[in-house]
């Protein structure tokens, strides 16, 4: 009898000891998922990571390893982790990873980065088995106050990224909603003229936080296969709300001059910043600027870009757009608050240039 009661004893112990720990679900332990599914997400997350790598910082400044695949029972949702690994030191970013989301649509499996249009309704649909109720009002909680707070009026006092009375070809804007369908680089610009590694000069002010410039330049109409990481100069905003980040990509390699390589260096609208080229993803020579805002309350890295207004552009309130043959913006101008109402293919910038450096003061010479 006694060794009845123990037997009892312990069975209600263990029984409760389980409840309590799959009531909070921070230890929940999944089924070893399929390796040959496992490695099917992982590939369709490898092929989502590489067509998004311009466009989340995240994804730009870093190699990108999946980790932690989950998938529920029913084997119609998946979740795992994204770490940024810095590419020169083979370890991890000391930022905080994103969460990848994946739904099986029919027969395929549908990725949402961390970034991606209705990433936060799917996190809704998530079963608790492969993400705990806990884990998930954290980042509901973080990313719903981050858009409820977002800023729903556009960033203003830019210049067009270029010596004032030069004239250049916008090619995309809101199309590039084509190429990225997250929606992502939505406000994105691409301005070019054809075979010129024109000077690229700062649309607004701030301070430079994060740049590379030694990839070698791609001359051919092949760089995005050959380079998942491009040159490029951040320059960030803290007289912005929120606090903005202007990415400026594709440069030339070693065109960023050796003063502006420290991150805190002051720059000013107008200051010269690098080459135009066509490193990493990218097809021929051309600038990608957006303006991107944080998604996650204070990790820029998985951020967003926003819709912003040049004080030298005289259409759409300060927006460039343009209807051509390959991307038509007009297609994709379907954001709420997005204006489309004019085109146009060449913009002349008002952008005065600034030579930053040391003051040289002159003292003449008095003779006596
Ligand atoms: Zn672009």
């Amino acid at each position: 009898m006694k060794k009845l009661f123990l037997a009892l004893f312990l069975l209600t112990s263990l029984s409760a000891c389980i409840r309590s720990r799959t009531n909070d679900f921070e230890f929940y332990v999944t089924p070893t998922p399929d390796a040959a599914i496992l490695a099917e997400i992982k590939q369709i997350v490898r092929q989502e990571i590489n067509r998004q790598s311009e466009n989340v910082l995240a994804l730009m400044v870093a190699e990108t390893s999946i980790e932690n695949i989950r998938i529920s029972q029913d084997g119609q949702y998946a979740v795992g982790w994204l770490i940024p690994i810095d590419p020169e030191t083979n370890i991890p970013v000391p930022i905080e990873p994103g969460l990848v989301l994946l739904q099986k649509i029919g027969d395929d499996w549908k990725v949402w980065l961390p970034t991606a249009d209705g990433w936060l309704e799917l996190l809704a649909q998530i079963p608790n088995e492969i993400l705990s109720p806990k884990h998930k009002k954290e980042w509901q909680k973080r990313v719903g106050a981050q858009i409820a707070s977002a800023s729903p009026s556009a960033l203003s006092g830019y210049k067009l990224p270029w010596e004032a009375g030069i004239t250049r070809r916008l090619t995309q804007s809101t199309c590039h909603d084509q190429y990225t369908p997250s929606g992502n680089a939505h406000y994105a610009f691409d301005f070019s003229t054809y075979g010129e590694l024109w000077n690229i000069h700062a649309a607004r002010g701030g301070v430079v936080w994060l740049y590379k410039d030694d990839i070698t330049t791609c001359y051919e109409y092949t760089c995005s296969d050959k380079q998942p990481l491009g040159n490029y100069i951040v320059i960030k905003d803290t007289s912005t709300d929120p606090v903005s980040y202007q990415l400026y990509l594709h440069l030339k390699q070693g065109s960023i001059p050796d003063e502006l390589k420290m991150q805190g260096t002051p720059v000013s609208q107008g200051q010269f910043i690098g080459n135009v080229d066509n490193t990493g993803q990218s097809w021929g020579h051309h600038l990608h600027f957006q303006v991107q805002v944080p998604l996650y309350g204070e990790n820029y890295y998985w951020g967003r870009s926003i819709d912003i207004v040049f004080d030298d552009v005289d259409i759409n309130g300060g927006r460039p757009r343009v209807q051509n043959a390959w991307c038509n913006d007009l297609t994709y101008c379907d954001v709420p608050g997005d204006i489309c109402s004019s085109f146009r293919s060449e913009y002349t910038s008002q952008n005065e240039v600034v030579v930053e450096g040391p003051i040289l003061i002159y003292f003449p010479f008095i003779s006596r």
